[in-house]
């Protein structure tokens, strides 16, 4: 990297001011995120952004930080350095709550339905934040048949099939009414329905309630099936941005999936 030329300054200066300015699109904006775990660098200066509205997908190889850059966001890791802007406001030392509070929201890797409680008992509790009475029945039986959970909605959660329960999770996220919904691999491990089930339940989030997502996934079917665009992580750092298409077929992008990069032996121009 060159210097801090006037550019790079004046790029800087737009990222910040693009994303807390009142006439903006940007809804998220990272500027300079760094997280390191003891001595190793697990994201590396990140400047990623997401419009309103948008479905993003983030892809990369396994270990690229797509994990920990979306812990970032959420406030699950604190940045070791930069800058996380959310909705117009600095919410880089914000807690997790009160990120929420401003519309953030997210289903993690690892399930966290609460396992002994009932379908419906999952989805009280997101709505319990917001609402209560009747109001909030109203939330829960709506969110109940938005989930497709209705007919279950007495049944323990640990008693649901693997793709019912991303659904519920999912519902649960929903439910906290935000602006951008973090998905991290919501279909690993799903048939075929149950995938098709989540990109739709996706994009009617994104139509009826102008919900914005980043959905980490590598199915590539899936990813072009929701997403207006994808940024490929690696090492921590972006490395591309764009169409499905054009990540598809970039041989670049193939090849920090073959592992070979920085190989001497590969064959890459
Ligand atoms: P991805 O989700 O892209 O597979 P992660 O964000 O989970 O990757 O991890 C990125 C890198 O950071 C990996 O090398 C991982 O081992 C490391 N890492 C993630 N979380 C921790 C942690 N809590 N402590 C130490 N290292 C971590
Ligand atoms: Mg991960």
């Amino acid at each position: 990297m060159s210097e801090s030329t006037g550019q790079d300054v004046n790029v800087r200066t737009t990222a910040a001011q693009r994303a807390t300015g009142t006439n903006t699109d940007t809804l998220l904006q990272t500027d300079g995120l760094v997280k390191q775990f003891g001595g190793f660098t697990a994201t590396d200066a990140v400047d990623f952004s997401v419009e309103a509205g948008e479905i993003r997908c983030l892809i990369g190889p396994n270990g690229a930080g797509k994990s920990t850059l979306m812990k970032l966001v959420t406030g699950q890791h604190a940045a070791t350095a930069g800058s996380i802007y959310f909705n117009g406001f600095d919410v880089t030392d914000d807690a997790p709550n009160e990120r929420i509070d401003r519309g953030l929201s997210m289903k993690f890797q690892v399930p966290s339905v609460f396992e002994d409680l009932t379908v419906r008992e999952n989805l009280r509790l997101p709505n319990q934040r917001l609402a209560d009475g009747d109001e909030r029945r109203r939330r829960v039986d709506e969110a109940l048949a938005a989930a497709d959970l209705a007919d279950v909605e007495d049944t323990r959660a640990g008693d649901l099939s693997h793709g019912r329960q991303q659904q519920l999770e999912i519902g649960m996220a929903a439910s906290l009414d935000p602006d951008l919904l973090l998905l991290d691999e919501p279909v690993a491990g799903l048939s075929v329905d149950e995938r098709a089930a989540i990109a739709d339940r996706i994009r009617t989030l994104n139509e009826e309630r102008d919900v914005a997502f980043v959905v980490i996934e590598h199915d590539t079917e899936f990813v072009a099936e929701i997403a207006d665009r994808v940024t490929v992580l690696h090492q921590g750092d972006i490395f591309r941005e764009g169409p499905i298409e054009e990540i598809e077929d970039d041989p670049e992008v193939q090849r920090i999936y073959l592992g070979t990069d920085g190989d001497a032996e590969g064959d890459a121009r």
